[in-house]
């Protein structure tokens, strides 16, 4: 949608919203439709091709507004996200269809889709261990337990485990920035010796200094084996995975119990959107759910999405999903990763062209890590000097001790010119600081 488009139909919307409003006494106030009814009336999966903004439209009056309120929203979100699901080809275990365990909920961010598995982790291993030892206190076994992450892994993680009150390791990781299933092995040998409790281990899919991915295939049966619940972080790397030549990123997910990333970071879909999946609705729900009399109603056990998250109350975020994967299409959605992808490699290879300069990591996917052949110090000054001069912005991180820049193609409107524009002042720079250096 071009700007001169996105204005007619921006108007369009408000005259919508306005008719609504004036017409609004002669709506029914409570809707009559029966749980599960907007399934039956959208397709099962995302179509492949892009579909007109009109056809989105009318849908709205077809399929939201008979369910207007909360059925209208719960059900959407549990459709689209088994639509997205479908798109990443999830194991079959995270949809929630009409009669699964599992499914998708959204979050606001992926920080609190961390802290909910988490919690519900928490949750779940008190109750096993109570099963076995109905005297052992919940104060008592919380004060045993141990979660994991890796030492990339981001902030958030570390800070789930502070507000879960439980302790926080960080496991380290091989020379491609990875945990390794031997490096979580040992680990866990070592706490369940000191008389600790594991039962919580996060991995990162794409971390955040160099986009870096976790060995699932070996964690997970670990994970699995030592009743340990495995959460899967993949915030910016997840929609990358609706393309077949990325999917392999994801193999091992078959072994985790929660996946997470955020559409609104590289899916086009406007903040906020975190999606979320559970291969057990129950164990989150049995963490969450608290139920008054004033939350009480005749549909209870169609699902209440309140109950998987710490608020209650809830937008309606998925009819930006369902706008975007229907006006993109899924074919619209995996050219645009990969548009992103091919400008991240551009980049490398301008990088790599040159001499002066090296490659930090593996360019995965939109992110290249590099720097000037030398010292921090000296790719401390070029970032200063990169930052100031206001034209593009980096965001460096520290690569085994060294400190590297970080490149990110994550615009919509970023083309191939942008690219080249950036190295050509990058380099410039560095030719200018290599010149003071050599006076
Ligand atoms: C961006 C990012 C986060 C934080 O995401 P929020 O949605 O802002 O909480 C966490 N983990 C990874 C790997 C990320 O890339």
């Amino acid at each position: 949608m071009d700007a001169a488009e996105f204005r007619r139909r921006g108007k369009e919307m408000v005259d919508y919203v306005a008719d609504y409003l004036e017409n609004i006494e002669k709506r029914q106030v409570y809707p009559d439709v029966e749980p599960g009814y907007l399934r039956s009336l959208i397709p099962e999966e995302a179509p492949l091709e892009a579909e007109s903004y009109e056809d989105v439209v009318k849908d709205i009056e077809r399929v939201i507004m008979p369910g207007a309120a909360s059925p209208a929203c719960t059900e959407l979100e549990t459709v689209m996200l088994d639509w997205l699901g479908k798109m990443l080809k999830l194991p079959e275990d995270f949809l929630a269809g009409t009669e699964g365990s599992g499914g998708g909920v959204i979050q606001g961010t992926a920080s609190e889709a961390t802290l909910i598995a988490l919690l519900a982790a928490r949750s779940k291993i008190v109750k096993l261990i109570q099963t076995d030892h109905p005297d052992r206190s919940e104060t008592d076994i919380i004060s045993k337990l141990v979660a994991y992450s890796s030492d990339q892994a981001h902030s958030s993680v570390e800070r789930a485990g502070l507000i879960g009150g439980v302790r926080m390791k960080k496991i380290p990781t091989d020379s491609k920035f990875s945990v390794r299933g031997a490096a979580l092995q040992k680990v866990l040998e070592e706490d369940r010796a000191a008389g600790l409790i594991p039962f919580f281990f996060c991995a990162t899919l794409g971390t955040t200094p160099s986009c870096a991915f976790d060995c699932i295939t070996e964690l997970g049966p670990i994970c699995n084996a030592e009743k340990i619940w495995m959460h899967i972080d993949a915030a910016y790397a997840g929609s990358a995975f609706i393309c077949p030549e990325f999917r392999p990123l994801l193999n091992g997910i078959e072994f985790a119990d929660s996946f997470n990333f955020n559409p609104h970071k590289w899916l086009l879909v406007n903040f906020d959107c975190s999606a979320m999946w559970v291969k057990k609705r129950s164990d989150i729900i049995g963490a969450f759910k608290i139920e008054p009399l004033y939350l009480k109603h005749d549909h209870q056990e169609s699902g209440n999405q309140s109950h998987w998250q710490i608020p209650l109350g809830r937008r309606f975020r998925s009819l930006k999903m369902w706008f975007v994967f229907r006006m993109y299409g899924l074919k619209g959605l995996q050219a645009y990763i990969r548009k992103h992808v091919g400008l991240a490699k551009e980049f490398e290879s301008l990088v790599k062209a040159d001499q002066r300069f090296e490659i930090s990591a593996d360019v995965v996917l939109g992110l290249v890590c590099f720097r000037l052949k030398g010292s921090n110090e000296l790719n401390e000054i070029l970032l200063k000097r990169i930052n100031s001069a206001r034209k593009i912005h980096l965001v460096p991180c520290q690569l085994a001790g060294k400190f590297v820049l970080r490149f990110a193609v994550c615009a919509r409107t970023t083309e191939s010119r942008h690219v080249r524009e950036a190295w050509s002042h990058i380099s410039h720079l560095a030719s200018e600081l290599l010149q003071e250096l050599r006076h």
